[in-house]
């Protein structure tokens, strides 16, 4: 079992900064833990963004 990671339901498009929103919906009694891979869709110019879950810490 890893630790629990924060996921953040959007995130800023690295390329035009636009609103990155989670393709798959994650409710809260979805665990997803640190290190997990977590998919986000720009809004704006709709490139995929696949991001490792962290936990918020850097201590491990
Ligand atoms: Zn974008």
């Amino acid at each position: 079992m890893g630790r629990p990671a924060k996921v953040e339901p959007m995130i800023v498009c690295i390329d035009c900064l636009g609103p990155a929103y989670l393709l798959s919906s994650i409710g809260p009694e979805d665990i997803v833990e640190v290190g997990n891979i977590i998919s986000y869709r720009c809004r704006d110019c709709n490139d995929r963004w696949d991001i490792v879950a962290d936990g918020g810490d850097e201590s491990i």
